[in-house]
């Protein structure tokens, strides 16, 4: 393995920044953080202004409910810590049966979804220069991804808190970009692993070894 040249906490061995147990590392982002930036932070944290309150509540949801709920859940009440009532969903085509539970919770738990699908716009790929040969169905009319129109469209609707459901990668880059209201995500789009990219970290020992082969990752 090539040598790192610039070390950051995913080299750390450590993590003493976590419960101050053991000892920070030579090179270590905590030691070399500006005191005047690491309290510039903690004062945003402490105050009354949106961040701190997202903050806080993404902490007490985690703090009241730790391996208790799931995301689906932990969404929820982190909703209604940050007060948000209108919630918008920039779903994929591929789980929009999925978006439609999501909503039947949101509603029953008495918030507002408001849902935004992917190929909104109905444009097809090839008018935003995407060769036909590169469609899952060449030759057939196939509208792209809309990230902006979705991120503009829940905009609009003055959506408080909105969430990706499995949007591609790119494709959610580019709709957090444009939505005004804060993102979050419930499902990350993982084709292969039934939307869990982590498995192929877990099983990087075994059938996901390819992914440390230089070899294959040239062909990417
Ligand atoms: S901040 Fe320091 S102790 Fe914490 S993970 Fe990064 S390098 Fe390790």
């Amino acid at each position: 393995m090539a040598k790192v040249e610039n070390l950051s906490c995913s080299e750390c061995a450590q993590l003493n920044c976590y419960r101050r147990n053991k000892k920070y590392p030579a090179s270590c982002l905590t030691e070399a953080a500006d005191d005047a930036v690491v309290n510039a932070t903690v004062a945003t944290y402490r105050g009354d202004s949106k961040d701190a309150q997202v903050a806080r509540a993404a902490a007490e949801v985690e703090g009241l409910f730790y391996c208790e709920i799931s995301r689906v859940e932990e969404i929820v009440s982190f909703a209604k810590r940050i007060k948000a009532t209108r919630i918008g969903i920039a779903s994929c085509l591929g789980l929009v049966e999925e978006t439609k539970v999501f909503t039947k919770v949101l509603r029953a738990a008495g918030l507002q979804p408001y849902t935004v699908l992917c190929k909104v716009g109905s444009v097809d790929k090839t008018d935003i220069g995407i060769p036909d040969e590169l469609k899952i169905q060449c030759g057939s009319f196939e509208a792209c991804c809309n990230p902006i129109l979705q991120a503009q469209l829940l905009n609009a609707q003055k959506t408080e808190l909105n969430v990706i459901m499995g949007l591609c990668v790119g494709h959610d880059s580019l709709f957090a970009k444009h939505s005004e209201a804060l993102v979050t995500t419930l499902v990350t789009k993982d084709r292969l692993t039934g939307h869990n990219p982590a498995v192929t970290l877990y099983t990087v020992k075994t059938y996901s070894k390819r992914i440390l082969d230089p070899v294959h990752l040239k062909t990417l």
